[in-house]
């Protein structure tokens, strides 16, 4: 029964980036959506589309067989047994594979029953992701604040029904403090964080589908904070409906840095500073 770590949430809130910085650990291997590489239909449609390796995914190592690989095998387990098999035999090591397929419910319930798996909740700050996606598809901000609730508590509900203890990871975190944020990853996955795991670009993973990110120079070379939304006024006005949303935003999106009071915040809580003041001043 091969390793997976499965990145959950919804999208374009950083899989891409946590799936490649997983990805530049010896022995781990990031492979974007593995459920839509698994459907011949779905995976042929990316098969333009540039891998994280820098090759057409029809010409890169690892994808390029999969057509043969997959020949004569139609359930997915098998097929991503093969594709371990592959991996393995081209690294020549044990691998553990990285599925950022989010929110595919049924398809999570198969891997739990059939793998060893370990889920990551990736969420985003709701000002920042529904700002992000207004920006992207000029649809009203207040339609993904209600959108990012439901879903989110969809996938919650789930969660809980499946009986799944994922690591609450928030996208804020990630990219202001990569470090122990990557630190923290690396514990619960069972890995040994190494600091590859602040430069994405050097991962080993094999992404095809999924954010754009994975090709862009810029964006691979670390953790960057997409920061727009502070500039938008239409965030600001939203504040009385965002406002009922804190409770699910320490609990999901700033568990890690946020432990109980505000004076206890990670590096910068007030509680560190009187215990550095004592010491140096
Ligand atoms: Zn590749």
């Amino acid at each position: 029964m091969s390793k997976i770590i499965y990145i959950a949430g919804l999208g374009h809130s950083g899989s891409t980036l946590l799936d490649m910085s997983l990805g530049t650990l010896p022995g781990v291997i990031g492979l974007g959506e593995l459920k839509t590489i698994l459907d011949d239909r779905t995976r042929s449609n990316h098969y333009t589309s540039f891998c994280s390796c820098g090759k057409k995914a029809a010409e890169c190592e690892i994808w390029s067989r999969v057509p043969d690989l997959f020949s004569g095998i139609s359930s997915r387990v098998e097929r991503i047994e093969a594709i371990h098999a592959l991996l393995e035999k081209s690294y020549g090591r044990p691998i553990v594979m990285v599925d950022a397929s989010k929110n595919s419910y049924s398809y999570l319930g198969e891997l739990l029953r059939t793998h060893d798996v370990k889920v990551i909740f990736l969420t985003r700050d709701v000002r920042s992701w529904s700002y992000s996606r207004h920006l992207s598809t000029g649809r009203p901000v207040v339609y993904f604040v209600l959108r990012w609730v439901l879903e989110n508590h969809k996938l919650r509900r789930r969660f809980r029904k499946m009986g799944i203890d994922p690591m609450w990871t928030g996208y804020e975190e990630l990219s202001l403090y990569p470090e122990l944020l990557m630190q923290k990853i690396s514990d619960f996955c069972g890995l040994t964080y190494a600091h590859s795991m602040l430069h994405p670009d050097n991962t080993n993973s094999h992404i095809f589908s999924g954010n754009v990110a994975r090709a862009d120079p810029e964006k691979r070379s670390g953790w960057k904070y997409d920061a727009r939304w502070m500039l938008s006024g239409r965030i600001l006005l939203l504040s009385p409906l965002i406002v009922s949303l804190l409770r699910l935003h320490k609990k999901y999106v700033y568990s890690n840095v946020l432990h109980g009071a505000m004076k206890h915040f990670y590096l910068f809580g007030t509680a560190r500073k009187k215990e550095l003041d004592k010491k140096f001043n």
